[in-house]
């Protein structure tokens, strides 16, 4: 689906040499940036119902500038090595832009999860995770793996087991893997942070009314028309979020087997519950079903969110794509060409390795925690809310004023640990919006996407350059 003429790799690639051309940087300290630093290619046996299989699998390594090296785990059957390294480059990117103090590494097996059977796909992934530990691409200080498509919370419990029985000395062992279950070490809002992010992205965006005109729009997120691709993990939380709390309206929705119109807004939540018992969304009794899905991705609409699949807008369709404002909640849905053709368009793209950053945010608030061995708010929960009673009884005293119900409620709660997550996330995304936007302005930029590469490249490049690597 990726634009023929270049591979992921070569469109990651393209964008980052945009911003090593405003930066003017030399060629070998760009190409030490740009290029990845080591891919594991892996075969490995599983014995399935009597019979070996072998799967292939990958790590990359794209940077190191900052340890550990961190990224999903995807399994899909499109998995490849192009489509891991290219994830790996936009994990280095990504963090560089939400100050997330990473390198950059991706992994994928090749292989269709649906056609195994949990006990299966248990012995395949802690082998897979075996061979990634035993090779120096799993441990806690050097490489942490997270979900991506076609993994979850399962899968990094098995990861976790599987290195807690290599290295059982390793105090850390825990923060080894990130978007675990909450009982084992995870975090709360990991599962949703990614699509929460994604939220808080376009609250940000909304709150800038210049840059909303500039896109063709006026007035904030309610109200506003969106399509929406994908009802996975990052696109069910994104649009479930910014329809059921900010009032916008989802108008269609893009699924593998076609696509959902209704101007009268859909419900997310009804949809993704028939998602799952169908397995597809024709059929769905409130909504028309378009057969070509991908069609109405060039839909009239204010805000186009792809949450799938890289490669979606492509120069086929890009000059046909009518939404004022694109935010990237998927890796790399957007061609290098098809970027160019929606720029000059005028379409506002928010770019992926800003848009989808949550995820990685609050990853690494689980690994702080894990290394820290100690929950957020366990300390403080209780001693902010004495404090905030005492303020309120004196307060009281002071002018005669009850305070009484949700006033009292809020003045008196302790932050507990997913109020600490979200805060944390919410600021993380609405500082980098404001860098973005501080270098598309001071560089005279164009674009959202080229703002964020300059960013994520110069942060790269000077980290290389403070240790002298070169
Ligand atoms: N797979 C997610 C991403 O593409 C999360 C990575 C992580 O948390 O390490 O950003």
């Amino acid at each position: 689906m990726v634009d023929k003429e270049f591979s992921f790799c070569d469109n990651v690639d393209r964008m980052a040499d945009k911003a090593v051309d405003v930066l003017g940087l030399e060629k070998g300290l760009a190409s030490a940036i740009k290029g990845c630093n080591a891919v594991l290619e892996l075969r490995f046996p599983v014995e399935i119902q009597g019979k070996v299989e072998v799967f292939k699998g990958w790590r990359a390594l794209h940077s190191i500038h900052r340890l550990p090296s961190k990224g999903g785990i995807r399994y899909a059957t499109t998995v490849n090595q192009d489509e891991v390294k290219a994830l790996a480059a936009l994990m280095s990117y990504k963090c560089a832009i939400v100050d997330v103090p990473f390198g950059g590494s991706k992994g994928g097996v090749c292989i269709d999860p649906s056609k195994y059977t949990r006990d299966e796909m248990r012995m395949i992934t802690r082998r897979y995770a075996r061979e990634l530990a035993t090779r120096g691409f799993l441990s806690p200080s050097t490489n942490v793996p997270a979900p991506d498509m076609g993994t979850g919370q399962r899968e990094m419990a098995w990861i976790l087991d599987t290195y807690k029985h290599l290295h059982p000395d390793d105090i850390n062992y825990v923060a080894c893997v990130t978007g675990k279950p909450v009982h084992l070490g995870g975090v709360r809002g990991r599962v949703e942070a990614t699509g929460r992010g994604v939220q808080y992205v376009l609250r940000e965006f909304f709150r800038h009314s210049d840059d909303v005109a500039a896109a063709g729009l006026t007035g904030g997120l309610g109200g506003k028309r969106v399509v929406l691709q994908g009802l996975g993990n990052v696109g069910y939380h994104a649009g479930k979020f910014v329809s059921e709390e900010d009032g916008a309206l989802i108008v269609a929705i893009i699924e593998r087997d076609g696509a959902l119109v209704n101007e009268a807004g859909i419900s997310v939540e009804k949809v993704k519950e028939y998602l799952l018992e169908n397995g597809g969304v024709k059929g769905y009794p409130e909504a028309a079903f378009v057969e070509d899905g991908s069609s109405v991705l060039e839909m009239e609409c204010d805000l186009l969110i792809p949450a799938a699949l890289e490669g979606v807008i492509h120069k086929g369709n890009a000059h046909r794509i009518k939404a004022r404002v694109v935010a990237e909640a998927a890796n790399g849905p957007t061609t290098f060409a098809a970027d160019e053709i929606l720029v000059n368009n005028g379409v506002t793209i928010l770019p992926d390795a800003y848009v989808n950053a949550g995820g990685v945010v609050v990853s690494y608030f689980e690994w702080v925690r894990n290394l820290s061995h100690i929950r957020f708010g366990r300390m403080e929960k209780r001693f902010e809310e004495s404090r905030g009673r005492q303020i309120i009884e004196a307060i009281q005293e002071s002018t005669g004023k009850v305070f009484t119900g949700a006033t009292l409620g809020a003045l008196t709660k302790g932050p507990d640990e997913l109020a600490l997550v979200r805060s944390g996330l919410d600021d993380t995304m609405r500082g980098a919006y404001e860098q973005i936007r501080q270098m598309k302005e001071s560089k005279g930029l164009k674009d959202f996407s080229t703002a964020a590469f300059v960013i994520a490249i110069e942060k790269i490049a000077r980290s290389y350059q403070d240790v002298g690597v070169l």
